[in-house]
């Protein structure tokens, strides 16, 4: 077990050891069982952010068994991103210059119903491999399942929306809050990959100013050790500063610390603020971490979650969905009759 200690950010005074161990929840996993929580801080050499995404879950499953089904679900979206189709929907920027909304808010997506569904559909068949259970494909095929409105949900983040849809198809245990982010992440990561040139390089918020979502770790990065946040659900990358809570945008110095495992000799590290109670995970790296591993990073470094709960802190709440519209995409022959007319 890892001794982790808090200490002020401008002092290294540490305060009394704390042991971690299992909690009842774990941020971003609420589904994960307590059984999952990691028992031992993770060697330093198997999970470095400059490892391979095959490296990575490989070792993530070959260490949590009990993780696999998750891990599955992981995997296919690590290779659903990698299909030039998503970028197909990525709707075109309007907007220019820093502005106090992330690029996706106000978008239009046009899709093809069709391939949402065929995604939705495998995400849903790889949940239901690991549950023994196919509720959901069944609602979908029933016709009483919409998923475009599913896939909109998912992409602008609205919890209250999935919930009203995990009523429908009578999900009392979550299974749609936790498909959201996997059903999101190929439209997410399409548009943060075209729009990788118009994020604004003043961005001071400490949501995603790709797709709003709040960042799932920070990276202190290279030599001059700059301080970036790292957004799981699109792969987001953005400076900030370094003594800010992205949560609240806390500075007082003396609401702001750091919980610190002597094992990990300062690399991982969680930040903590006072002001909202809320936490974030710091890794410290040569190169940034590739946007398809930030998901597994944060995975991979569960045992800091569970360390932060201990002592009080937690991830904040959703933000406040994006105003975003998904709409159906005519098809390609309805589309060419409409020029010729
Ligand atoms: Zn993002
Ligand atoms: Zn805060």
């Amino acid at each position: 077990m890892s001794a982790i200690t808090r200490a002020g950010q401008s002092s290294s005074t540490r305060g009394p050891a704390c042991t971690t161990g299992p909690a009842s929840t774990a941020p971003g996993l609420a589904s994960t069982p307590s059984s999952a929580v990691p028992r031992k801080p993770r060697r330093d050499n198997d999970m470095s952010p400059e490892a391979s995404s095959r490296a990575l879950l490989t070792v993530l499953s070959a260490e949590h068994a009990e993780w696999r089904p998750l891990l599955a679900l992981i995997e296919e979206a690590l290779q659903e991103i990698e299909r030039p189709a998503w970028a197909h929907s990525v709707p075109a920027l309007e907007r220019s210059g820093p502005g106090p909304e992330p690029l996706l808010s106000g978008a239009v997506i046009k899709v093809a119903p069709r391939s949402i569904e065929r995604w939705i559909r495998r995400v849903m068949a790889i949940a239901a491999a690991g549950a023994r259970e196919e509720p959901f494909i069944a609602a979908v095929t029933a016709g009483r399942l919409d998923t475009l409105a599913l896939f909109e949900a998912a992409v602008s983040q609205d919890v209250d929306r999935l919930d009203d849809l995990a009523q429908v198809v009578r999900d009392t245990r979550g299974v749609l809050r936790i498909l959201a982010p996997i059903i999101a992440m190929p439209m997410l990561h399409a548009c943060r990959r075209a729009w990788a040139d118009r994020v604004p390089t003043g961005w001071a918020s400490g949501d995603c100013p790709v797709c709003g979502g709040w960042p799932s770790l920070a990276e202190i990065r290279g030599l001059d050790g700059s301080r970036h946040l790292r957004c799981g659900g699109c792969g987001g990358d953005w400076r900030t500063e370094w003594l800010l809570c992205p949560f609240c945008g806390e500075r007082d110095h003396g609401n702001l610390g750091s919980l610190v495992s002597p094992e990990s000799l300062e690399r991982q590290k969680i930040e903590v603020c006072d002001g909202c109670r809320g936490y974030l995970k710091t890794l410290t790296t040569l190169v940034p971490i590739p946007p398809a591993h930030v998901v597994l990073q944060d995975l991979a470094t569960l045992v800091l979650d569970v360390a932060a709960l201990e002592k009080g802190y937690r991830r904040p709440s959703a933000r406040r969905p994006l105003a975003i519209n998904v709409v159906a995409q005519p098809r390609r022959l309805r589309a060419l009759l409409r020029l010729r007319s």
